[in-house]
């Protein structure tokens, strides 16, 4: 019995470790170092619901302190648990080290449904969590930066910030001590679809490398694949959204909690989000067909799977159905250590999340330096910008004797706003990292999948660090 058993996350993140570790010659106490979670703060605290105290059971887990502050979400689910902010956090210090964010890894967990509270309620949870996190210096700008995860958003951020700078007055960084902020409370345009236009710029990048999509049968470029989508929250929607409208690619199928609808010809992902909106649920979209089980969209014939819902989905049991041709893990720990072995050996690529979901933290990282500078991206060079382009296309006129449109000439002089920057901020990261994974993996010939590649990657990055910090000499 016990062998047929699916291991739990935090055992996946440790096999696909150990997977990895061979690869790195890097010694086994550093190795293990590296490994272990360095703190894990476990807390109970009551609040008053209506006119009863519950009990509410919470964590926040610092991965590594090889670089501070360390970095990661809070997440708001009934199935949090120790060893899931555990997996979660270690996956956060891999993530950072890839796309070159210099973070340790963390991750915080409140074991609730936020769709059992109001927002009054929820807002009283996460002000405690919050006084809980400052009581035992867990939280703050230069010590670790919470940011949203599974049901959290912008506005759990925004109580999470009050709650600091109640304590905390007078500190100057502190908007600083979390990212995901609303734009009107120091937060940064772009944060909130930017893991969504991660995996797109991902997904572009590794489409363009015609021998890799030879060898799964694929043509280069986003135009045209075909796409299915677990989960129509954050990160799934925004992904539907943008490889639709700037990749030209077609969703064939969405699920969400109610269920799974299909469509040969497409969805359109604004309009399901509205239908959904309206009726409270995606069921009975106008030109797709309900699906019987939400689990089949992990099934259906498509290009490009992308689960962005919520860990163990591909597992053993479902893996052989798995009929795409890539499968980009836009949430973390979708497909389990056993299912990546079995979609390996059927030739599929396992695009990893602590790759290709890095979008999220890369542009955190950006609303952090933007609180540090206390000034927006592109608040000192735009209008300098836009006059040099300007006196440049004058002078091409001059030159040609030929002039151009108002229209042509603003969109050749404009200079770059903030979401402009951190747009291609985001994109030049994604790229180089992918570049680097694929390096890593064509110089190791028995590095099996991109995962292991990505690890061995994330891990020569952390190792050297703790090496330059003397602590392993
Ligand atoms: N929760 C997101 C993740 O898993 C973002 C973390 C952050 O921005 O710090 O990557």
């Amino acid at each position: 019995m016990a062998k047929t058993r699916e291991v739990s996350f935090l055992d996946s993140v440790s096999q696909n470790f150990d997977k990895a570790a061979p690869h790195t010659g890097l010694p086994d106490g550093l190795l293990q170092q590296i490994k272990v979670c360095n703190s894990v703060y476990q807390m109970r605290f009551p609040v008053k619901i209506g006119s009863e105290y519950q009990v509410i059971e919470a964590y926040r887990v610092q991965h590594s302190h090889h670089r501070l502050p360390t970095k990661g979400g809070i997440r708001y689910s009934q199935k949090v648990d120790q060893e899931e902010v555990m997996a979660l956090a270690s996956l956060m210090t891999y993530k950072c080290a890839l796309v070159d964010v210099p973070f340790g890894g963390a991750k915080g967990g409140v074991k609730i449904s936020p769709r059992d509270y109001t927002t009054a309620q929820l807002q009283k949870i996460t002000r405690r969590y919050t006084t809980e996190l400052i009581r035992k210096n867990f939280i703050g700008p230069g010590i670790d930066v919470p940011a949203p995860d599974y049901g959290t958003g912008s506005r759990e951020m925004a109580w999470i910030l009050d709650t600091y700078q109640t304590f905390k007055g007078g500190e100057i960084d502190s908007a600083g001590c979390v990212t995901g902020k609303p734009v009107s409370q120091n937060g940064i345009q772009g944060r909130t679809e930017a893991t969504g236009r991660g995996v797109y710029y991902a997904l572009k990048e590794i489409v363009s490398y015609k021998d890799d999509m030879a060898k799964l049968g694929l043509t280069t470029g986003m135009e045209g694949k075909t796409i299915a989508i677990q989960g129509l929250g954050n990160v799934g929607y925004h992904t539907g959204v943008i490889c639709q409208e700037e990749g030209g690619a077609t969703i064939v199928s969405v699920a969400e909690y109610e269920g799974a609808i299909y469509s040969k010809n497409g969805i359109d992902m604004k309009k399901l989000l509205k239908h959904r909106k309206s009726t409270g649920s995606i069921l009975n979209f106008p030109g797709a067909k309900n699906l019987k089980q939400r689990k089949e969209v992990l099934e259906v014939d498509c290009d490009i799977l992308i689960p962005a819902a919520l860990e163990n989905q591909i597992r053993k049991d479902n893996a052989k159905n798995v009929k795409a041709k890539i499968v980009a893990e836009a949430a973390n720990g979708p497909v389990t250590a056993d299912a990546q072995n079995i979609l390996t050996k059927k030739g599929i690529m396992v695009v990893p999340d602590m790759y290709i979901n890095a979008g999220g933290v890369t542009v955190s990282y950006f609303e952090w330096l933007k609180n540090l500078s206390h000034m927006r991206f592109g608040r000192m060079e735009k209008r300098f910008d836009q006059n040099t382009y300007n006196n440049l296309v004058s002078l091409v006129e001059r030159l040609t004797g030929h002039t151009i449109g108002k229209k042509e000439r603003s969109l050749i002089t404009k200079g770059a706003d903030e979401i402009d920057l951190v747009r291609s901020g985001l994109e030049e990261t994604m790229i180089t990292a992918y570049q680097q994974i694929r390096e890593t993996s064509k110089r190791k010939k028995k590095i099996e999948d991109m995962r292991t590649a990505a690890f061995v990657s994330a891990l020569g990055k952390v190792s050297s660090d703790y090496l330059n910090l003397g602590i392993f000499p």
